[in-house]
């Protein structure tokens, strides 16, 4: 059976009606298309004979084709056709926080959009979901892959039943329209909970709403999955087998440390260890692991819940971020005294993180004791292997792949099909730079050598860098130039 896209679909025909909206819900059928000789019906389960039985014996003695289409695609079909009615919010009751959003049938209209637009978001497997009120209509968009894309435009008039609906169930004051607000709501999508983290801002023409998207019940990626090549990936390994030290991950907001962070740990002999976490907040859930959210209001700080963490004796702490000198000092002496640390730091590049740590006022002599390996990242989309369009290299690019000492005389432009939702693209991948620190770096950290010098000294090592790794990823076909252009300077 075909695959299609209801994305985008209205019923249009001249010779017959679509399906009433229950028979669609409860049957999972939905048509097309209809002439005079044939009926083009889109289904969820293909393997219900009894339903292709119905539907050929109904639309007789036209010719009957089937098409296929997800669940949660003819979820979103009817959240989207939904008659709305601005007043029906009115029944939404308090307190009601989570919501089964495949009992979509059931709810207000309301709830409805609400649903449809959530599950289209863990669908396409969005970060987060933006909801901004515009000057004649509302619009919706995804970051998904770490790039913002609009998927559709609502009606105006429901922008703040939509916002109140919202706002109960992520026990926010639903009256409130002036000062900015943020919160918790959790939805439920075939027993798999989602929790969101709700931050409502006015603006001008409304609101601006962000669901930011916590699926603790997502699969923890492995470290061979990442996308590291595997030169830097064996190297990673073998800094985690070290009994004590530190390990930092480098990158802007949204580079993936944590998750890379996560496939360090779970790469670990978890029962062989003590391992604790200390997250803000805890995203995804490794079995085996003692996992501490930090709460500020209450003071648990990094700083202080560290301390007490560290009384618990464990083989391996796992630091969400290293943000103010107390954290930093408590982390590295701890590294010192027996703990493999595992944390992250906001630096360009993986070398940088050694002055990053100098002007938090740490000494080098215990930098340099405890540093074990730096790993500054990016994340970058991969282009689709479907669709896409091998082309010739130009000048330009031949000349940058010459500069990094990439091979390679072709690379891929990104296209868009069904399987890649008309992008180009589809999951992602690490763009990485391993900073091993050896004995030699060691004593040049130590001596307070400049950056520049233990990086050439790195490059000249073995070291790739951010650039070359990019690079030799386009030149590889996993992701286009455009791609990483926007990640890296060359
Ligand atoms: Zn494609």
């Amino acid at each position: 059976m075909k695959r299609v896209s209801l994305k985008n679909f209205q019923f249009n025909s001249e010779h017959g009606e679509q399906y009433n909206r229950d028979f669609i819900s409860y049957r999972g059928a939905v048509k097309l298309n209809e002439t005079q000789e044939e009926v083009h019906i889109a289904i969820v389960d293909g393997s219900d004979t009894q339903l292709r039985h119905d539907l050929e014996s109904f639309h007789m003695p036209k010719k009957t084709v089937f098409f296929g289409i997800t669940k949660a695609e003819l979820a979103t079909f009817i959240g989207e056709t939904t008659d709305i009615e601005p007043v029906a919010s009115k029944r939404a009751k308090e307190n009601d926080r989570s919501i089964a959003l495949d009992s979509i049938t059931s709810g207000a209209p309301v709830v409805n959009i609400i649903n449809a637009i959530c599950i289209e978001a863990i669908r396409l497997e969005a970060s987060d979901i933006h909801i901004e009120a515009q000057a004649e209509s509302v619009q919706i968009r995804y970051r998904i892959d770490g790039v913002m894309r609009t998927i559709k435009k609502i009606d105006k008039s429901v922008f703040y039943t939509v916002s109140n609906r919202i706002k109960i169930m992520a026990n926010l004051n639903p009256l409130e329209q002036r000062l900015p607000q943020d919160g918790r709501m959790s939805v439920t999508l075939e027993n798999i909970t989602v929790d969101l983290r709700v931050s409502i801002i006015p603006v001008a023409d409304g609101e601006s709403i962000v669901l930011r998207i916590f699926n603790t019940s997502a699969k923890l990626l492995s470290l061979d999955e990442l996308g590291f090549y595997p030169k830097e990936l064996n190297a990673i390994k073998a800094a985690v087998k070290n009994p004590f030290g530190l390990i930092l991950l480098t990158g802007p907001t949204g580079s993936g440390k944590t998750t890379t962070l996560h496939a360090l740990i779970a790469n670990l002999p978890i029962p062989d260890l003590k391992i604790i976490t200390i997250e803000d907040p805890v995203e995804q859930l490794i079995p085996g692991v003692n996992q501490v959210q930090i709460n500020d209001e209450i003071d648990l700080s990094f700083d202080s819940m560290l301390r007490r963490v560290l009384r618990q004796d464990p083989n391996v702490i796992m630091v969400g971020e290293i943000r103010d000198t107390a954290t930093a000092e408590l982390a590295l002496r701890s590294s010192l005294t027996g703990h493999l640390i595992l944390s992250t730091l906001h630096t360009n590049d993986s070398v940088s993180v050694i002055t990053r740590l100098e002007n938090m006022g740490l000494e080098p002599f215990l930098i340099a004791a405890v540093l074990r390996c730096s790993v500054a990242q990016r994340l970058v989309r991969k282009v689709c292997q479907s669709c896409r369009k091998n082309v010739t290299i130009n000048k330009k690019i031949k000349s940058l792949f010459t500069k990094y000492k990439v091979e390679g005389n072709s690379m891929y432009e990104s296209s868009g099909c069904l399987d890649c939702e008309d992008t180009g693209y589809k999951g992602r991948t690490i763009i990485s730079e391993v900073f091993m620190v050896d004995k030699a770096i060691e004593e040049m950290i130590a001596m307070q050598k400049p950056i520049n010098e233990i990086s050439k000294y790195a490059l000249l090592h073995g070291m790739g860098s951010l650039a070359k790794n990019a690079l030799q990823k386009v030149a590889d076909g996993i992701t286009t130039i455009q791609e990483v252009e926007r990640e890296v300077i060359f």
